[in-house]
């Protein structure tokens, strides 16, 4: 695995490689890298002929500096998981690489109701932040093909945005989300439970397969409340549990019975926010 620190030499590389017509496959992550990441880098190594890695902690996504201040840094462990899997390059920049002219006054992108809805109304500015990392990350790197995680449901769709506002011509691939064998989603935050936490953990999965399995045409109030209270005797406290139009996240209360919809939930047990999601009719 080549490693790089300095985006002109990425992006050096990455040209010559492209000019010589090799395909680029991309996995951006914050490190911490778990199988979830994995995946991803599995599905890019599968259908590109190199695979780069990004492990970037965003400082301009985080609306919570508590937040970015614990989130958990394994670098030794992610390049050994790396090598492991064959990975081709990791880019690992630093603040002054990804954001030259400091970190406040940069770019506005307008991502419409996406910005303010759901994680866009529980964490202010975080997908300002999203698009301004990888509008960075992906003119330095230029890959063919983006693989991210269905996890990030919402920020998946924020990407897709970005690319048409940037024009792109890079291919968004979303990849289903990894899980523990009790169903807990994987995430990088999940090192930061302890154990009685993490043995409640999975009640945000139980309560997506309980709307998955109650979902029915009219009005959704009351089988959203229902799996919130699910959370909440779990000791979970709830920022949103919501039911959504699938392909524009928009949140629903009344269902007609045909309109594609998803889940999603975003709560923490104790400061840990951990976010998960399920399709429910696809
Ligand atoms: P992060 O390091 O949390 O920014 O995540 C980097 C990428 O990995 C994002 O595209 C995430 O959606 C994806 N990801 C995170 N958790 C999972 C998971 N459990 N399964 C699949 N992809 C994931």
């Amino acid at each position: 695995m080549i490693l790089f620190k300095r985006a002109n030499d990425i992006t050096a590389y990455i040209r010559q490689q492209q000019a010589s017509g090799l395909r680029i496959g991309m996995v951006p992550t914050m490190g911490a890298l778990h199988q979830g990441h994995l995946s991803l880098l599995e599905a890019s190594k599968k259908n590109t002929n190199l695979t780069v890695c990004s492990i970037f902690v965003n400082p301009t996504q985080f609306n919570d500096p508590g937040d970015f201040q614990k989130y958990p840094v394994t670098l030794e462990k992610d390049i050994y998981a790396l090598e492991k899997i064959s990975v081709d390059i990791l880019f690992l920049p630093d603040v002054a690489d990804i954001y030259p002219r400091g970190v406040t006054g940069l770019e506005h992108y307008d991502l419409g109701y996406l910005d303010h809805i759901l994680e866009g109304q529980y964490r202010p500015g975080h997908f300002q932040g999203v698009c301004q990392v990888m509008n960075r990350l992906l003119t330095i790197v230029q890959p063919d093909q983006l693989y991210m995680g269905q996890k990030d449901y919402q920020q998946c769709m924020v990407v897709k945005k970005l690319l048409e506002i940037m024009r792109s011509t890079i291919v968004l691939h979303t990849c289903a989300t990894l899980r523990e064998p009790d169903g807990l989603a994987m995430s990088s935050r999940n090192m930061r439970l302890s154990e009685p936490e993490r043995k409640k953990a999975p009640a945000i999965y139980q309560s997506l397969l309980f709307l998955k399995k109650n979902l029915r045409q009219g009005n959704l109030s009351e089988l959203v409340a229902q799996a919130g209270s699910l959370l909440k005797e779990n000791d979970f406290s709830v920022d949103y549990v919501a039911i959504a139009n699938a392909a524009t996240l928009e949140p629903l209360l009344q269902w007609d019975g045909q309109e594609k919809l998803v889940a999603l939930i975003a709560a923490y047990q104790r400061d840990v926010r951990l976010i998960d999601n399920m399709l429910m009719n696809s």
